[in-house]
């Protein structure tokens, strides 16, 4: 069986890190006998300027017959002045919607060879090994009514509507649950229950799902006291569940444990795990196009590709030890190194990863 496979490069450093990880998705496939087929389509800013819009209608035709994607990053300065509802941005939210990608999982893993790149002490983030479960199409990002209005005073004010139906809340908890059961057994849900009533409801329904998981054990913690002990001692943590703003934040705040947030693959699933694998990181327009950028976050989503969405983990694993063993090797972007370390550039990195596969 072949899988169609949808590269998005989008912008800033997107195509250079997509170029990477496409070149170890073609060596590792090789290697493993998977039969791929990769198509390339607009999304973001280039989309915009291109075709017109950051979701234009060849890509979503693209997108939904694809059996995985593979995002680089979107947006970027030229875009930004653009109204909200046309930004590159928009791009991204509108994909996530369209394929039904409710479900995002971040993996904050600190490999052992980059202890000392976090900005926390060594021990505390030493065989750090978390995941972060976001819902993603859902909450205030995507709430009705929204917008900025004039109020009878003349002031203007912005608003936003934070909604959650209990159906969006149970399939987000039943996958955590899940992944847990096959992790640590460990589930933390996080919310605001004490303020917001759909946090509230959150809650509630979280309780409900933990009944048909005896399994896995459940606590509830605020997003505030979250934030606070991810930072102090994060290996508490095995799964956390959260909604889409909160995972937004929390799931930066993991990034920066692990030391780079250019080590970060994410992932995120439909119901049918057909899947949109990118990098957590941005577009970093300050980097773009200067061959500095890490390409291991996007290489290591495409591991996460191969063990979600085309049911390949032999394929996942080599890769993983791959970039493990470059990192072994000392090889180090400007964003991973110490002080005073030999640098390498984005090209240099998957020359290395390639090596190291073979
Ligand atoms: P960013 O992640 O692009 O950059 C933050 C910092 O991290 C920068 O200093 C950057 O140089 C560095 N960095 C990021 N990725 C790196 C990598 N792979 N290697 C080395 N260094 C790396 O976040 P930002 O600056 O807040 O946003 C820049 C643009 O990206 C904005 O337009 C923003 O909207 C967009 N953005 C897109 C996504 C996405 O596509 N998923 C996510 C976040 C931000």
């Amino acid at each position: 069986m072949s899988h169609s496979i949808l590269l998005l490069p989008g912008d800033g450093i997107g195509p250079e890190v997509v170029q990477q990880a496409r070149r170890v998705l073609e060596h590792v496939a090789d290697k493993h006998g998977l039969s791929i087929e990769l198509a390339e389509g607009d999304l973001g800013g280039i989309a915009i300027d291109r075709q017109g819009a950051a979701y234009p209608d060849a890509t979503r035709a693209l997108a939904r017959q694809a059996d995985a994607i593979l995002l680089g990053a979107v947006g970027g300065p030229k875009w930004d002045s653009l109204p909200p509802a046309e930004r590159a941005e928009r791009g991204l939210l509108a994909i996530r919607a369209d394929l039904d990608l409710f479900a995002n999982l971040r993996p904050a893993i600190l490999f052992p060879q980059l202890a000392s790149a976090s900005s926390l002490k060594a021990e505390l983030v030493a065989g750090l090994d978390i995941l972060i479960v976001r819902e993603l199409t859902g909450g205030i990002y995507f709430g009705e009514p929204r917008g900025i209005r004039e109020r009878d005073d003349g002031e203007r004010e912005g608003f936003n509507t934070y909604i959650y139906r209990e159906s969006e809340i149970e399939r987000i908890a039943a996958l955590a649950f899940e992944l847990a059961a096959k992790r640590g057994g460990r589930l933390t849900s996080v919310d605001k229950a004490n303020v917001l009533e759909v946090t509230m409801l959150w809650r509630e329904v979280v309780e409900r799902v933990a009944q048909n998981h005896p399994d896995v054990a459940l606590d509830h913690i605020y997003v505030d006291n979250a934030a606070m002990q991810l930072v102090r001692a994060p290996k508490q943590f095995d799964v956390l569940v959260t909604g889409n703003i909160f995972g937004d934040i929390l799931s930066d705040t993991a990034a920066m444990l692990t030391g780079s947030i250019g080590m970060l693959p994410s992932a995120s699933l439909n119901e049918q795990s057909r899947g949109l694998y990118e990098p957590v990181h941005g577009s970093a327009p300050d980097i773009a196009g200067q061959n500095k950028a890490n390409p291991l976050a996007t290489i290591l989503s495409v591991a996460m590709m191969l063990r979600y969405s085309l049911d390949a983990p032999a394929a996942a694993d080599d890769i993983e030890a791959a970039v493990s063993a470059v990192l072994d090797d000392g090889l180090r972007t400007g964003d991973i190194a110490e002080a005073g370390a030999s640098i390498v550039g984005t090209v240099e990195m998957g020359d290395a990863v390639i090596a190291a596969l073979n």
